[in-house]
């Protein structure tokens, strides 16, 4: 007999965050290293730099932290102090790193070519800014002192797109493998942990991967009311199938545009 689901639902829609507190904002710059490169034109003139960047720092900082006017038991974030926004051409679409000497300054670089791609269909501003977001995060998520899987601080990371309301046109619900493939496919599965377990659940998540070492067992056990991943997996595996019909992926495009490859 399966587990019984308490929680009814699984989202299609993501619900566009509400801006609750006004968090402090690093200094944010913006490098465009070839200014004639068409991809530098496309970045100005769809991110309006007065204000895009600001609400995106301020929607990963609402959906990772609660504010400390909010809550006396507010975790600290990580001390970024700037993100510099550097637009280049390299392989792949955008990543994050901090200086050498001081991490607290962050870099994002984004690939001018991957812009002027994506300028050629879709909603360019859309998947500009979702990749900024995704980006984001990882500049100010906690990852237990980078011994947290890759697969759940990017699961992370487009959880918190996803909650912004920047999800790629591309994305869809998808449980094959395991829950920490990665990116949008296990930032649906968090989302779904986040109806079943309430709101604040990858608040929760991030909080505990603030200090020590990354222990799953752990982590899910204090998390999700003593439960293990494997088993949340399986009923969201499950809960996918029926409402699917095992057929979830028929509209997908063949070749979708990777959210984030590796560096
Ligand atoms: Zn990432």
């Amino acid at each position: 007999m399966s587990p019984a689901i308490t929680s009814p639902t699984t989202i299609m829609r993501p619900t566009p965050v509400v801006r609750r507190h006004n968090f402090p904002t690093p200094l944010l710059r913006l490098e465009l290293r070839d200014l004639a490169h068409e991809g530098a034109s496309i970045f100005l003139s769809n991110i309006h730099g007065n204000e895009d960047l600001e609400a995106q720092v301020q929607n990963v900082l609402n959906l990772l932290y609660d504010s400390p006017e909010a809550s006396p038991l507010h975790v600290k974030r990580p001390g970024t102090r700037s993100v510099t926004f550097i637009v280049r051409e390299f392989d792949g679409v955008a990543y994050t790193t901090g200086l050498d000497l001081d991490d607290d300054h962050k870099e994002i670089h984004i690939n001018a070519q991957y812009i002027r791609r994506c300028a050629q269909g879709g909603d360019k501003r859309h998947e500009l800014l979702g990749v900024i977001c995704h980006e984001l995060v990882h500049c100010f998520q906690w990852s237990a002192g980078g011994s947290c899987p890759g697969g759940l601080t990017e699961g992370i990371a487009d959880w918190v797109r996803l909650r912004a309301g920047l999800g790629a046109a591309h994305w869809r619900q998808e449980a094959s493998g395991g829950w920490d493939g990665g990116y949008q496919k296990t930032g649906y599965f968090l989302e779904w942990l986040e109806q079943k377990f309430g709101d604040g659940l990858v608040r929760k998540i991030n909080a505990c991967l603030r200090k020590g070492k990354y222990d799953q067992t752990k982590l899910f056990g204090d998390c999700c009311d003593g439960e293990r991943v494997e088993d949340l997996w399986k009923m969201y595996q499950k809960e996918l199938e029926k409402k699917e019909g095992g057929h979830g992926d028929e509209d997908a495009p063949a070749n979708p545009l990777p959210t984030h490859p590796a560096k």
